[in-house]
């Protein structure tokens, strides 16, 4: 099925395509020190496929911190961060979360706590790999 999300105002939009009517969606609430401030609850699927609309770029701010392998896609108008991204081997990858889908069921959802606090940076682009959706499409501008 096709899930929709946008971030509080609709600058950053998202279209996830997902297996399964309906769907069930892994929900890792991360305990690094950004996602515990801003109360990042993020999903991803590898056989998924992500587009992302954003409609004025220069109101989206991109934060990085730590390992610096991970964006941080945050709407500077209105707060939201609906997406990260990583980009591994000329490759990106995404993570969205899950408090910007807006149709999506509670029953849906899998809830599972993650601390990846320990990871070294290579099993943490590993793990990435394996687990983040890997057809990311993001296109800036328009309507
Ligand atoms: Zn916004």
């Amino acid at each position: 099925m096709v899930i929709n999300g946008k971030c509080h105002c609709g600058n950053i939009a998202l279209e996830l395509e997902w297996e399964g009517d309906p769907p069930e969606i892994p929900v890792r609430a991360c305990g690094c020190s950004f996602c515990v401030k801003h109360g990042g609850v993020w999903t991803s699927n590898p056989r998924s496929r992500l587009a992302v609309a954003i409609r004025d770029a220069s109101r989206v701010s991109k934060y990085a911190f730590g390992s610096r392998t991970a964006t941080f896609h945050v709407c500077s108008r209105c707060g939201t961060v609906p997406l990260v991204t990583s980009e591994i081997a000329n490759h990106l990858y995404a993570v969205v979360n899950v408090n910007v889908l807006e149709n999506v069921e509670q029953s849906w959802l899998r809830r599972a706590t993650a601390d990846f606090e320990d990871e070294d940076v290579e099993s943490r682009l590993a793990r990435r790999r394996r687990n983040w959706i890997a057809d990311v499409r993001i296109a800036e501008g328009g309507a």
